[in-house]
């Protein structure tokens, strides 16, 4: 583990455009659980309350959306960025990281310090909401004191029109800027980390692809196996907030020879 930890650093201390690629694991120990893992989102709520089609196709499929969100919504709120979100944004300050493409929705990398123009967010933000009809924005927490005071389905109080989260949700077309922007970034970086992510959510997971082919580096710090291992130039099978503070460390003691 510490050769590997030491070759990360050497490759981020030399690359000259670093991106780090996220995904649901960077956040598990901020207390949000990811998707895959056991007692994770999969096996504690009914995933079907979070499709695109449900969620527009009645109000029935909305109230089921708001109500998990009611559950789920809070804990992503009271979390705090843990050491990994720290180092990647510490990378940055540094000038070792060109940018960070996240499927994380939990806002944790910038509130971490990381500019929000570094951070590219393939499935949206759950910190903010938007009127379908009239586009209108609402803060998340706006919409949760609606949901707090009876609303069951929430309204545009401009136009009446259906609050969507700013999330992507399952089966939904994915936001073409940031796409656009994650491939070129993929395209032009040097060296991709992979930071706790299954690797198996579509289209997001090609982004690791199009940088591996494009030429870059590719390494992946994930707690377990994913279907890009056997292509990737480094694999260190570790916790995101063990791994990146000590890869950061030696990032560090090679930027001050
Ligand atoms: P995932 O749940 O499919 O996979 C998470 C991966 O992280 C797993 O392989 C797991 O072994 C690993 N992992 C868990 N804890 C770790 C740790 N401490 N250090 C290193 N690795 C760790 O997540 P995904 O690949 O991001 O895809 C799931 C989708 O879920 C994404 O699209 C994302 O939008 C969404 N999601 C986001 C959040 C969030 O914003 N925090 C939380 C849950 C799900």
């Amino acid at each position: 583990m510490t050769e590997r930890v030491a070759r990360l650093a050497a490759w981020l201390a030399d690359a000259r455009a670093a991106v780090v690629f996220t995904g649901a694991g960077v956040s598990t120990e901020s207390g949000i659980p990811d998707f895959r893992s056991p007692g994770g989102v999969w096996d504690r709520f009914d995933a079907s309350a979070m499709t695109w089609p449900n969620f527009i196709g009645s109000v029935e499929g909305r109230r089921r959306y708001w109500e998990l969100g009611h559950v789920t919504y809070p804990v992503i709120r009271a979390a705090r960025p843990n050491a990994a979100h720290r180092a990647v944004a510490e990378l940055h300050r540094l000038g070792r990281l060109h940018a960070c493409i996240t499927q994380n929705i939990d806002d944790l990398h910038q509130r971490a310090g990381l500019p929000p123009e570094r951070v590219i967010e393939l499935h949206g933000n759950a910190a903010r909401t938007r009127c379908l009809g009239c586009g209108a924005g609402f803060t998340r927490d706006e919409v949760h004191a609606w949901l707090d005071a009876g609303a069951g389905v929430p309204a545009c109080p401009g136009c009446g029109g259906i609050v969507k989260p700013h999330t992507v949700l399952f089966g939904e077309a994915m936001p073409p800027l940031a796409m656009a922007r994650a491939e070129r970034a993929a395209r032009e970086a040097d060296l991709l980390v992979v930071v706790g992510s299954s690797l198996v959510v579509y289209p997001a997971a090609y982004i690791p692809r199009h940088a591996r082919e494009a030429g870059a580096r590719l390494a992946i710090v994930n707690l377990t196996p994913t279907p890009l291992d056997g292509c990737a130039d480094l694999v260190i099978r570790g916790k995101a907030g063990d791994v990146l503070p000590a890869v950061l460390a030696k990032v560090r003691a090679w930027a001050t020879r």
